[in-house]
């Protein structure tokens, strides 16, 4: 995404310009991947065991207590390095809810800095209070239930408003 305090049109140039060989490398690598080396092109990291819903359908939320082994910062940053150098070119964040986490900003900003294609599974319970960190997230997956539904679901009162809040367009039914 560009910055929308830029410091020039020339500085804009050059962020679009390396945005777009980014996504470019991130489509290529899958192609690459699947017509000729058949080696993996997508990481996929449940970036940690902590969540702030309680689904019905899902255990998961259960391990949060085991939050304290999530892989640290610099370990998260490692791996990223070496899903790079072995080819890999798209980032999906999921967990537990990715959110939940202090450095979640900085990891998207590490993984798109590396030339990935960035993009996360979340609740949305917490988007609008992070968005501000997450300019570097290129698409983020959120499932939303038809109203009271929704917080039945997750087990948790108010998940819709914050799910569905000032950052989205979404409105009750
Ligand atoms: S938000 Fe996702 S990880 Fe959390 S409890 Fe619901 S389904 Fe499980």
């Amino acid at each position: 995404m560009i910055a929308e305090n830029s410091p020039s049109p020339e500085f804009d140039e050059v962020e679009r310009a390396r945005d777009s060989m980014r996504l470019l490398g991130a489509f290529l690598s899958m192609l690459k991947s699947r017509v000729i080396t058949h080696r993996r092109f997508y990481l996929a990291h449940a970036i940690t065991f902590g969540c702030n819903s309680k689904c019905r359908m899902c255990t998961y939320w259960q391990l949060t207590p085991r939050m304290k082994e999530d892989l640290r910062t610099e370990g998260v940053y490692q791996l990223l390095d070496e899903a790079y150098d072995s080819g890999m070119r798209a980032y999906y964040i999921f967990g537990g809810e990715p959110l939940i986490r202090k450095d979640i900003g900085r990891i998207v900003d590490y993984a798109k800095g590396r030339g990935f294609l960035t993009t996360m599974n979340t609740n949305a319970s917490l988007l609008a209070s992070k968005a501000a960190s997450l300019t570097n997230l290129d698409l983020a997956f959120v499932s939303l239930d038809y109203n009271e539904y929704h917080d039945l679901i997750r087990g948790r009162k108010g998940s819709f408003d914050d799910a569905a809040g000032p950052h989205t367009q979404v409105e009750k039914l």
